[in-house]
């Protein structure tokens, strides 16, 4: 029917949406992948792309106004430019679109990016983190977005005689996982490698915070990826240590976690506040959203924190000609032990200046 030029469009799997604004394919999209709403885009014959939400009374009144020679996009193609989309309408028309590429600083990724360790701050220790940062996480550039919105179903917390060093969200396979801030792709690694995440990407944000999603069933973006703020990175799923499908999210800085409650409220789907403040008692597991200060200082000094930096462990700087045989021999310890430890396969090339746990 030639009449019809609203459409409705709802992409399960991208959550694409276009704007003609200069705020660009994705500035003023951010709400609706928070709420993963249905998209109403309008097309008229110029090639002009509207964006609208309103309900079908409206739809009425726009018939009037336009009438012929309306494509319909039918589809998005990626290009090699991963900011640079196709829209395939229905009439055999063509037209890119460039995303806005995020503002993110090459040297986020200068200091421990390692792409093959989920955990790449193991010799930052506690006690040399500051009493108190000061995180911005949204200003006029930088957006955020729920991961995944639902109930929180297992908390930050001590579980099973474990730390539980993040927050699991139930959700079905294949549901979409989206990026939480603008940030770079660090880790994107298969469960093979890192045990009971299961399939999972850390993405570290311009301020210094680290996100992690694990349990994946695929992910789809790669280390060095620059992501924006509601970008689709993966599906959910139950690999890994996993009991069903869920999303298991954490938020670190300097590799210490802390409950990822303090910034996003997830049944609600909305950011606490723009600034966070991060205290260093957060990082204790037995400190969460909810306590006062106070309580949250009191509940860390309870029991001795189980960080991943206790002195007992011990680290070594690989040199030139190491290869993992030597280095578990000089340490007394197996190839397998090492590889356990660090995360990595047997025949991982290892690059000099690379610290690897041996105790
Ligand atoms: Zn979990």
């Amino acid at each position: 029917m030639k009449k019809i030029f609203v459409i409705l469009i709802c992409f399960l799997f991208s959550s694409v949406a276009f704007a003609q604004d200069n705020n660009g394919f994705f500035g003023r999209m951010k709400e609706r992948f928070v709420v993963h709403d249905t998209v109403y885009i309008y097309i008229h014959d110029n090639d002009t792309i509207v964006n609208v939400e309103d309900d079908e009374e409206d739809d009425e009144e726009e018939d009037e106004e336009f009438s012929e020679g309306i494509a319909i996009p039918v589809d998005t193609l990626s290009t090699a430019d991963r900011y640079c989309k196709v829209v395939l309408f229905d009439n055999g028309t063509w037209l890119y679109y460039n995303i806005e590429k995020p503002d993110i600083p090459d040297s986020l990724s200068y200091d421990h990016w390692d792409t093959q360790t989920v955990h790449s701050y193991r010799d930052v220790a506690l006690k040399d983190l500051p009493d108190e940062v000061v995180l911005r996480l949204v200003d006029s550039v930088h957006r955020w977005c729920i991961p995944y919105s639902g109930p929180v179903t297992s908390q930050f917390k001590i579980r099973w005689h474990r730390p539980h060093r993040g927050v699991d969200i139930a959700l079905h396979i294949g549901d979409v996982v989206y990026a939480a801030f603008d940030g770079i792709v660090r880790v994107a690694l298969p469960t093979s490698m890192t045990g009971g995440y299961g399939n999972v990407l850390v993405i570290r944000h311009a301020n210094g915070l680290e996100t992690y999603y694990g349990h994946l069933s695929k992910y789809i973006v790669k280390s060095g990826d620059v992501v924006k703020a509601g970008e689709a990175i993966g599906y959910g799923g139950s690999t890994g240590r996993s009991t069903g499908p869920h999303l298991h999210f954490e938020t670190r800085y300097m590799g210490q976690s802390f409950d990822p409650e303090r910034i996003f409220d997830f049944e609600n789907g909305t950011l606490r506040d723009e600034v966070f403040v991060l205290k260093k008692h957060y990082f204790s597991i037995n400190s969460h959203y909810g306590q006062t200060d106070q309580q949250s200082l009191n509940a860390s000094k309870k029991t001795p924190q189980d960080n991943s930096t206790k002195s007992k462990k011990a680290y070594y700087t690989v040199k030139k000609g190491d290869t993992l045989g030597k280095i578990a021999q000089k340490h007394g310890t197996t190839i397998k032990k090492l590889c356990q430890l660090n995360g990595i396969r047997q025949n991982k090339v290892l690059q000099i200046g690379q610290r690897l746990r041996v105790k």
